[in-house]
């Protein structure tokens, strides 16, 4: 058998089917998925001396056990066991928790080496776990592990592997780049990231693979970004004075930076090259007009123009609003999602419209990509909360037509210079204004002994006939088990609000169907409260919907507590945010002080890179950025920016192919990005 990285991870010795399924719901698919599946941290085994140790940090201590050890059980599945341990002299009281099958291995008057956090004040140490005599290495990787599959087995598999196709990890990352940058081989990286021996061996590892990382997500993308210059696009004609009349007939007028985007969507759509640009807008900063405007200018050219969402709610939303501005004008709107195509003779008349050109717009949910739908004619495609798609959907409905035009929207401002280096193939255009008269959300930080007063608050708003979101962090593991769950509030709420209110509960475990019934619930005020875990996050316009509440703020990234607070401020109602936190340190305080002062989501993009310190992530992936492994795109945002240079400079040098240190790199683009036509 010819062995390749892309191989499944099923083809190791004793990774059964049941092993297989565990991994892949850890998103380990394949072996190289396997070699990739790094560490999220690394701890010193090594023991200290306490003198050395500071308040509450992880180490390891070695001492020599003083007392039989006793096991307390308190609760059904709870208990901890308590022994005293002798460390220089001093006797250290040990605890560990829900772990009562180590008893067996403390034994009055041995030595052992425990990991742990200790309490100095205290003189306590919460234990961890305890080190085997003998283990060889001090310095060990941690894995994300999960129920099914524990973490020394996912290292032992990763050792299995690396033995096995260790010959096939090959550089992509050109020598001269390596040397440039002194950076590992492959091989070496993926080895030392794994298997360290110490941290500056890790941290070594560490920077070669955000580099790597990047290098590969920059080399796909420049290289898209050549090939979509060579392909000609549409030269779409629009009819400019129909556009003009209909932007005249607006019920208001497009603000300035509305103004300007059109203009250059306008021109994009002309020129014979194609358009393939993002658009950045604010939550409320009127970025569907804009698409509408596109999608008519389109029309008048006697082309299509669809419209995918991430929801069905969203999709229903947009084309109610789309038929109201279109059908007047004699253009037919559609509506695709699932729901819509359950029915089998409305789908086939809906396919036949879409093929024969009677609809013209199209708006809907993934449903759009399916390969029954086919256009007639299509010009214009574009995505709203484009970070909500892949790559793949984008690049599938883009097919649908032969080189349309794309705009992807998203309401998550992202600097500037991240948004360029991330999204390196599109153009960038930015609506970085509200549309004037819009009522300010008044935000408040309260503390969690507050909570009562904005709950009495929020009793008057409803009864003033106003509805209310409630957003509550959702559990992740028992680690967070300080977190309340959206279940808990609602039972909470439920109680505080008695039966006169209406509260409803959205959660991610929820079936899509059930999602969209309780958010038409809401829409249709058949509920007062919605509490909610973030799922509401994304573009629900409920204009009567005029208060939110964030429960544990501090525990959102500041683009995400912006996101939420946009849900409001929507309709004619003064409008409320309370953010509900009690942060401990200077940083929390800071980030809520942000959400307090501003209501302007690249400010708080800005602060919010500028407040986060290294090595913290919160929040990459719901700026919508795409998601990187090792790497961070703000904190090593100078890494992207140089990962981003080199590749587009070796993309573009003409002498890509000759050169025998890009062998690598034009097979990982053959068989990774799978344009093989155009790379012969
Ligand atoms: P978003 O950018 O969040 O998608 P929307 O497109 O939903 O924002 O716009 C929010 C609201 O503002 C809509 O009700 C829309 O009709 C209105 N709107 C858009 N542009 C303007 C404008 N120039 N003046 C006044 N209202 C506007
Ligand atoms: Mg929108």
């Amino acid at each position: 058998m010819v062995r390749k990285l892309e191989d499944s991870v099923e083809c190791l010795p004793g990774v059964g089917p049941k092993k297989t399924i565990a991994l892949n719901k850890l998103g380990i698919n394949t072996i190289e998925d396997l070699l990739t599946y790094y560490p999220f941290r690394y701890d010193n085994l090594a023991a200290k001396s306490l003198s050395e140790i500071s308040e509450q940090e992880k180490v390891t201590i070695k001492g020599t056990v003083a007392s039989e050890p006793t096991l307390i059980r308190f609760g059904r599945k709870k208990n901890r066991l308590n022994f005293r341990l002798i460390v220089e002299n001093q006797v250290i009281l040990v605890t560990f928790f829900n772990q009562p099958y180590l008893k067996e291995k403390v034994q009055l008057g041995n030595d052992i080496a425990i990991y742990g956090r200790y309490n100095i004040k205290r003189q306590s140490f919460t234990g961890m776990k305890i080190i085997p005599a003998g283990q060889s290495n001090d310095f060990k990787g941690v894995y994300r592990a999960s129920k099914e599959i524990k973490a020394n087995q996912i290292e032992k598999l990763i050792k299995l592997a690396f033995d096995e196709y260790e010959y096939l990890l090959n550089d992509i990352v050109p020598l001269s780049l390596r040397n440039k940058y002194r950076l590992e081989t492959r091989k070496q990286m993926i080895h030392d990231m794994h298997f360290p021996q110490n941290k500056k061996q890790a941290d070594l590892a560490r920077r070669s693979a955000i580099f790597e990382e990047f290098f590969r997500f920059q080399i796909g993308l420049q290289f898209l970004k050549k090939e979509d210059k060579k392909n000609s696009g549409l030269s779409i004609k629009y009819d400019n004075e129909k556009l003009k009349k209909f932007i005249e007939s607006l019920p208001f007028e497009l603000t300035n930076a509305q103004k300007h985007v059109v203009n250059e969507i306008c021109f994009n759509l002309r020129q014979p090259e194609k358009m393939n640009r993002l658009l950045q807008g604010d939550v409320g900063s009127g970025k569907t007009i804009v698409a509408a405007i596109a999608m008519y200018a389109v029309v008048t050219a006697g082309y299509q123009a669809a419209l995918m969402v991430p929801t069905e709610i969203l999709a229903q939303q947009h084309a109610e609003k789309l038929a109201k501005l279109f059908m007047p004008l004699g253009i037919n709107v559609g509506l695709m999602t699932s729901t819509t195509t359950s029915k089998v003779v409305q789908k086939r008349e809906l396919l036949k419209q879409l093929k024969n050109n009677t609809i013209q717009i199209v708006v809907g949910t993934h449903a759009l990509i399916q390969n029954e739908v086919e256009f007639a004619k299509l010009g214009l495609v574009i995505t709203d909360e484009q970070h909500r798609f892949g790559v793949n959907q984008r690049k599938l409905l883009r097919e649908k037509g032969t080189n349309p035009d794309v705009l992807a929207m998203t309401a998550t401002p992202i600097p500037r210079t991240l948004a360029i280096t991330s999204y390196g193939e599109m153009d960038v255009s930015i609506i970085n204004e509200l549309p004037s008269g819009r009522k300010a959300i008044d935000t408040k930080w309260i503390r969690k002994k507050q909570l009562n007063e904005a709950l009495s608050f929020i009793r008057q708003q409803l009864d003033e006939g106003a509805q209310a979101y409630v957003v509550s962090p959702l559990i992740e593991e028992s680690e967070m088990m300080d977190l309340q769950n959206a279940e808990e509030v609602f039972e909470k709420l439920k109680k505080y609000f008695g039966e006169q209110y209406r509260i409803g509960l959205l959660h991610g475990k929820l079936k899509p169907a059930e999602k969209e019934n309780i958010m038409k619930k809401f829409v249709k005020h058949e509920y007062d409260i919605l509490v909610s875990t973030t799922v509401i996050e994304v573009g629900v316009d409920v204009p009567n919907a005029s208060v939110m509440m964030i429960l544990d703020a501090d525990r959102f990234g500041l683009a995400q507590l912006h996101q939420l607070r946009g849900r409001v401020g929507r309709g004619s109602r003064k409008s409320y945010c309370f953010l509900v936190a009690d942060p401990t340190g200077d940083y929390g305080k800071e980030r809520m002080k942000t959400m307090v002062d501003t209501l302007d989501g690249f400010v708080i993009a800005q602060r919010d890179l500028e407040l986060r310190g290294p090595g913290d992530v919160l929040g990459t992936a719901q700026a919508g950025l795409p998601e990187f492994k090792v790497g961070d795109p703000v904190r090593d945002l100078k890494i992207l920016q140089i990962a981003q240079q080199e590749a587009a400079r070796i993309i573009n040098d003409p002498n890509l192919k000759e050169k025998d240190e890009n062998f690598e790199l034009l097979k990982f683009l053959k068989r990774k990005i799978n344009w093989n036509n155009n790379l012969d």
